[in-house]
């Protein structure tokens, strides 16, 4: 029979697999177990809007079986179940969730990288797999199918015979090679611990034969053998667990197991709310900015669970777009569960839950800020543009949960600076907050205009992100203290008496003002004498409210 190629990109993950020298090989078990939770998950659902479909709990559940000798392993569910169709379009094709990984393209050289970072999904199997063999019936239907790969050539699909609906997947475990075993795998002790590690949270019971031998009962020193079927994982979805069980690591797996990014996150919060609404959610702050945030494709969401069951994966109205990068899952039993996306839109428990976890995050960022400031700072220069696009977006609505967030460059100490920080060690004389804005620190400080700012000891903002004026603009102002650019007209600094611009060095240089203002006529509304300046001989000023690098983004902006 001739076998179908596999779509190009899949191709490729699929030799990473197969060649794979990466360690941490057992993952291959988790993304297996994970599918077989999901397409129980998918039964689970269409039972609770299914009148003719009873989901009876007993009867759903995940086995794994190793049989040492014939080399194999086995990995059967009571899930929904694959058509032919359905065979050939999720495993002949690269799953969504891992194609992601080869938009970035440098990390896809590497194979390690992306194998390590996340979950690659089905095709894991290749790591520890020569031949996998995917038997499966769906449900509703009396037919089965056989899918079977021997790897990057291809894959067959033909009629097979399964009494029940679900599906039954078989690794043929690769013999071991120099210098690496691939026995472990068929082994009862390490594939208990591997479930352990990464999939004890799952809902449904995932069931071994456990054989050994026992004391024998009423006897003395005499021992049994005995073979029993046991659930190796506690099923308690981490979420629900409390936090002082729990382990950095546990979080750290669980991020990972549910893909929320490729990096390790840089925090976890961990909610358990039962006040006027009660949810339980981990939320996570990753570490990197992923590859398409700053772009439209880039969707915010949570996943949202209603008692334990995934109804939705990324709900939006959970996040505010300014903290659009939290990660994580929200489990609330006080939703209803057959509610349709757009009720849910309005739901008044959902909205509860939405500005209770606004104020947790806001909250754990501000101690974040306070006591682990090198995390902050990375978290800051990851997210920090959309904190202020935050500010600045929605007419300035939400700028009293951001503006304690953000960190600017500034003339002291070059390090960066909260607005709380610039307002507290400020000397009593200073009126404003100054700020200078240009397209680097470097030329800032080349500026003329802040020679006098500086002079007077006072420390000056450094903007170089376009938005930060934008932003500052809506604040207005922080603590009682107004914003200021040092090239704005009037610094509001008292000048030295002695110093003050007289009338009569303006009347004698009218001649020369007036020649350079014709000179310069459409680019200048006028031309003075200044005593702002110090080592320049000239410098640009701006009066309205709108400073000269403002002006240039919004020329720059398209109609
Ligand atoms: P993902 O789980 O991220 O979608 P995978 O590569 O792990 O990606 O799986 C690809 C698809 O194959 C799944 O989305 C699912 O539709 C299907 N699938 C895999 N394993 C099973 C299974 N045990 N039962 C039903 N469908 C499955
Ligand atoms: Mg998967």
């Amino acid at each position: 029979m001739a076998k179908k190629q596999f779509k190009a990109e899949s191709k490729r993950l699929l030799e990473m697999m197969i060649n794979s020298i990466y360690t941490q090989k057992e993952i291959f078990l988790r993304e297996l177990i994970s599918n077989a939770s999901d397409a129980i998950d998918k039964i689970y659902y269409k039972a609770l809007s299914d009148d003719q479909l009873v989901f009876n709990q007993a009867d759903y559940y995940i086995k794994v079986t190793a049989d040492q000798e014939a080399r194999t392993l086995t990995i059967a569910d009571t899930g929904i179940g694959m058509t032919k169709e359905d065979l050939e379009n999720n495993l002949g094709i690269i799953a969504k969730s891992g194609s992601l990984a080869f938009k970035n393209e440098n990390e896809a050289k590497d194979g390690h990288n992306i194998i390590g970072q996340f979950g690659v999904g089905f095709y894991a199997a290749f790591m520890v797999a020569d031949v996998v063999t995917v038997t499966s019936r769906a449900l509703g239907s009396e037919e089965a199918f056989k899918w079977k790969s021997e790897g990057a050539d291809g894959y067959t699909i033909v009629p097979a015979t399964k009494d029940t609906v679900g599906t039954e997947i078989v690794l043929k475990i690769k013999d071991n090679a120099e210098e690496v075993s691939y026995d472990e795998f068929l082994e009862q002790y390490r594939l208990r611990a591997i479930i352990k590690k990464y999939s004890d949270f799952i809902r449904y019971p995932i069931k071994m034969d456990v054989a050994g031998q026992r004391p024998k009962e009423d006897s003395e020193g005499e021992f049994e053998e005995y073979s029993e079927e046991q659930t190796i994982n506690s099923m308690v979805p981490i979420w629900r667990k409390n936090k002082n069980e729990l382990t950095q690591e546990d979080y750290d797996n669980f991020y990972m197991e549910k893909r929320y990014g490729f990096d390790k996150p840089l925090k976890h919060i961990h909610i358990s709310a039962d006040g006027a609404v009660v949810y339980n959610a981990i939320l996570y702050i990753p570490e990197h900015t992923p590859f398409d945030y700053y772009t439209k494709e880039f969707e915010k969401g949570l996943e949202l669970y209603s008692n334990g069951v995934l109804i939705m994966d990324k709900c939006s109205d959970l996040l505010p777009d300014y903290f659009g990068f939290v990660k994580g899952m929200v489990d609330s039993e006080d939703l209803s569960l057959n509610i349709s996306r757009e009720l849910l839109q309005h739901d008044r428990q959902l909205s509860l839950i939405a500005k209770n976890i606004k104020n947790k995050i806001k909250s754990q960022l501000i101690s974040l800020l306070k006591d682990e400031r090198d995390s902050y700072e990375k978290f800051y220069k990851a997210f920090g543009r959309q904190l202020k696009f935050g500010v600045y977006n929605d007419y300035g609505a939400n700028k009293d949960t951001l503006q304690d967030l953000l960190l600017f460059s500034s003339s002291k100490e070059k390090t960066l600076v909260s607005l709380d920080e610039y307002v507290e060690r400020m000397p009593e004389d200073q009126k404003y907050i100054y700020y200078a804005s240009g397209a680097s620190i470097d030329r800032i400080e080349k500026l003329p205009q802040t020679e006098m700012v500086l002079d007077k000891g006072y420390e000056i903002l450094y903007f170089t992100d376009d938005i930060d004026e934008f932003a500052i603009k809506v604040i207005l102002k922080y603590k009682d203290k107004e914003f200021k650019s040092v090239s704005s007209g009037d610094l509001g600094i008292e000048a030295d008496p002695s110093e003050e611009t007289t009338e009569a060095e303006a009347t004698d240089n009218k001649e020369l003002f007036e020649k350079m203002q014709g000179i310069l006529a459409g680019k200048v509304s006028g031309v003075r004498a200044s005593k702002r300046l110090k080592s320049h001989p000239v410098c640009l000023t701006s009066e309205g409210e709108v400073s000269i690098e403002m002006e240039k983004i919004l020329q720059a902006m398209p109609d």
